[in-house]
């Protein structure tokens, strides 16, 4: 089942936040390695996936996030992003929106394959660890963990569902792909609908549910949840940053 509704064109504006960012990881992955971009892909206006090789010693489940450092203008820039893949083979891909404003974005958005990027990671704790069902609650880039997490959970045999609030939704194809293999799939675009789905999903799975998006959206997630009757401190919650300050 895959559901649109787009009737509040306004998320944008509140997902695009300015935070500087000191994170101190429950659990520390490998230190900074150079490795190889395999694939840049666009996954919908101002998206891509990028594809990168994976080091000897890197194990990670989609949900955990890698920490990337890129030079712009002759200074190390740093910033997260979270497993966008379903497994770590070879490669495993992190999903990207990109705002022009952004300091590392655009410099990311010009990547090509062979090029050469350090990568340190994996951190967090909020990922799939085999859980039979899941729900996942994602808000703008945070699709990448969820389409991950989902296509996952079924390779595993499981049950999952995807709520997704975004104004231009992006990963479309993994989307429908995902929604043709019986996941329930939700895209919609203001609190309302999302605790509606969460209703709908709730009716149907007893999930382990995760969270993924810029501060505002964990708002609405756990206000969604909390209406649905579900347990919002149950969830497994990452943060992409704090809201702008007004
Ligand atoms: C744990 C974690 C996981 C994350 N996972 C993902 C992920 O999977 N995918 C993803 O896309 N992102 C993810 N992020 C967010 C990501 O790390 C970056 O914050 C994001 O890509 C923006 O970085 P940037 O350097 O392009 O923008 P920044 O330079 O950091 O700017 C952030 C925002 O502030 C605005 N801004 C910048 N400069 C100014 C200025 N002078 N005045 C006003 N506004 C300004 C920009 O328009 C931009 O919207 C994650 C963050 C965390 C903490």
């Amino acid at each position: 089942m895959l559901l649109y509704e787009l009737a509040y064109p306004n998320w944008a504006d509140t997902n695009r936040v300015r935070w500087t960012y000191e994170y101190g990881p429950t659990k520390m992955g490998m230190d900074a390695t150079t490795v190889t971009v395999s694939s840049v892909e666009p996954v919908g206006t101002d998206a891509i996936a990028i594809e990168l090789t994976t080091p000897a010693e890197f194990e990670a489940n989609p949900g955990q996030f890698v920490k990337l450092t890129v030079t712009v203008d002759d200074e190390p820039v740093s910033r997260f992003y979270t497993i966008s893949s379903p497994a770590i083979e070879e490669t495993f891909e992190i999903t990207l929106t990109i705002d022009p404003a952004g300091e590392l974005g655009p410099t990311l958005a010009e990547l090509s394959v062979g090029d050469e990027i350090d990568v340190a990671g994996p951190f967090g704790d909020a990922a799939y660890a085999g859980e039979s069902e899941t729900l996942v609650l994602a808000g703008g880039p945070g699709v990448g963990p969820a389409v991950g997490i989902a296509e996952r959970t079924i390779d595993d045999g499981g049950s999952a569902a995807i709520v997704y609030l975004d104004d231009e939704p992006i990963h479309e194809q993994r989307l429908g792909a995902l929604s043709d293999a019986g996941v329930s799939v939700f895209v919609v675009s203001n609190g309302d609908a999302l605790e509606d789905a969460i209703d709908s999903v709730a009716a149907e799975l007893d999930p382990q549910v995760f969270v993924y998006g810029f501060a505002p959206f964990l708002d609405l997630a756990t206000d969604g949840l909390t209406g649905a009757g579900l347990d919002a401190d149950g969830a497994k919650v990452e943060s992409f940053g704090p809201a702008p300050e007004e």
